[in-house]
């Protein structure tokens, strides 16, 4: 092992901090008080410099990490005081949309907000949406190939991504920014990176996909006692408003409640929430004919008691609290200081016997505060935050297992959408086969023989 001398790669990279300069920066956007260890931060403008970056790395054995927005929720983004972080913030550029082809292209760096907007200015819509849009970026976004509110019409971040490039571990650049739909030339390789956090290359730039932009949204909070009916109002709704329906989403009622309770500034549209209270989102053509349909919906769910309240927000201001009040994870946050999230995926019509045997095996746990279940339902994709009195890792290993162990019987995966990254690999054999981890290792080794990209995350 080489011992570089790492101020020769800082001088080649302008702007570069060594590591008495990063006392600002972090390694998490929830981590702003606990500064970076690390041998030094590299932005690169270009793809070329993080070429350049990567072949001084490879050579030199330099162990490297990944920054993009800091939103994972997995440790991706920690590091070492032996590691270089490369940050792509500086490659922020989103490139013209292209109405006619439908494609926008944007650098690794700019933040998805940023994108969505870019479309929206060309009457385009990219339908990825989750609370962190406003600091994820795009190359964090395609690693951990993330989804959000709108999966269940629009699928993740992989089906809308047509092209990408990629830096490899060596240096070698990969670029593919073809704006194809079809391309069967071959075993498609970009779909080896999304999704991959980081290991196997970096992602400098992407091509998304667009489709037409919606002319009219609308929501709804609807509440029911029993999962059964959950899914029954799931069904119908899907039947009568087809590809207009594009979220239904779920909170417990106590995760509702304490979103909505007298200290927070929000007031509940539901006077009296029963066990599962459902947000319903519904984009479309027609405002007056998509409020009727909404209202149709509802009504008929009531008259069939699948559900036993409603309410209804037509406003661009009011739909915007509803949402608010969905993904204000920093309010269950704030309750509970010393947490652990979940984020797992379950055939959709074991959720409501699964978490809810989950939640008491929990609850009767000495040291656990509270737990809050919430996420994307239609998708089978359950979210939960765990309040407890400490951090104590005996505390935390129960807890993974009480909520891991049952997956492994239905099927399910111990991560839906945030990824393996350091925090949950003890667990990925409960997700995946001995053979599909050999061959994850395997495309480690092939991409980076040396294991100095993003090391240690997913596999070792
Ligand atoms: C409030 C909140 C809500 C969230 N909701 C959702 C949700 O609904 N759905 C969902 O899927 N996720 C959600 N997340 C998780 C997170 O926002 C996503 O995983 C996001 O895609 C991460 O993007 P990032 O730019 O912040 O990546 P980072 O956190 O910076 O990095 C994530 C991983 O990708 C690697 N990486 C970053 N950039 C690159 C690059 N250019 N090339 C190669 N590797 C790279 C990093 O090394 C790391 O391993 C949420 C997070 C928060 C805080």
């Amino acid at each position: 092992m080489s011992h570089p001398n790492i101020d020769e790669l800082l001088a080649k990279i302008p702007g570069s901090l060594t590591a008495h300069e990063t006392q600002s920066r972090f390694s998490h956007i929830w981590k702003t008080d606990e500064p970076l260890h690390c041998k030094g931060v590299v932005f690169p403008r270009t793809t070329k410099q993080v070429s350049t970056i990567m072949q001084w790395c490879y050579k030199n054995d330099q162990e490297v990490v990944v920054h993009g927005g800091l939103t994972n929720l997995v440790g991706g983004t920690q590091t070492q005081a032996d590691q270089l972080v490369v940050s792509l913030e500086k490659m922020n550029r989103v490139h013209a949309v292209d109405p006619k082809n439908r494609t926008v292209t944007a650098e690794a760096g700019a933040i998805l907000e940023n994108v969505l907007e870019a479309a929206e200015k060309q009457d385009l819509f990219l339908p990825l949406s989750f609370g962190a849009r406003g600091s994820a970026q795009v190359g964090g976004v395609i690693s951990t190939n993330a989804g959000g509110l709108r999966v269940f019409r629009y699928g993740m971040t992989r089906n809308w991504i047509l092209g990408l490039e990629v830096v490899l571990p060596n240096g070698t650049i990969i670029e593919n920014l073809k704006t194809l739909r079809k391309d069967n030339s071959g075993i498609d390789l970009k779909h080896l990176f999304i999704g991959a956090e980081g290991i196997l290359g970096i992602v400098t730039k992407a091509v998304f996909r667009l489709i037409e932009k919606p002319q009219t949204r609308h929501s709804a909070i609807l509440t029911t006692n029993d999962f059964s009916n959950l899914l029954q109002t799931l069904r119908y709704f899907d039947q009568t408003l087809g590809a207009r329906l594009t979220g239904f989403e779920l909170l417990w009622e106590n995760t509702y409640s304490t979103i909505t309770a007298e200290e927070t500034h929000y007031k509940s549209p539901i006077q009296k929430p029963d066990n599962y209270v459902i947000f319903v989102e519904m984009l479309g053509k027609n405002v007056e004919r998509d409020s009727n349909d909404l209202q149709d919906a509802c009504a008929h769910s009531f008259e069939h008691e699948w559900i036993s309240d409603a309410a209804f927000f037509d406003s661009a201001s009011e739909q915007e609290e509803c949402w608010k009040i969905r993904e204000d994870v920093a309010t269950l946050e704030a309750h509970a200081p010393h947490n652990q999230h979940f984020d797992i995926s379950i055939p959709i019509d074991q959720i409501g016997t699964i978490i809810n045997n989950t939640i008491q095996q929990l609850l009767s746990l000495d040291g656990v505060l509270g737990v809050y279940p919430f996420g994307h339902v239609a998708d089978g994709n359950m979210h939960l935050i765990v309040g407890k009195q400490n951090d104590s890792p005996k505390l935390t290993q129960q807890i993974n297992e009480i909520v891991y162990q049952p997956l492994a019987e239905v099927k399910g995966s111990i991560s839906a959408e945030h990824g393996i990254g350091l925090d949950k690999k003890p667990y990925l054999h409960l997700s995946r086969s001995q053979e599909e981890i050999h061959i994850m290792k395997g495309l480690k080794q092939l991409f980076d023989p040396k294991n100095i990209l993003n090391p240690g995350r997913i596999v070792d």
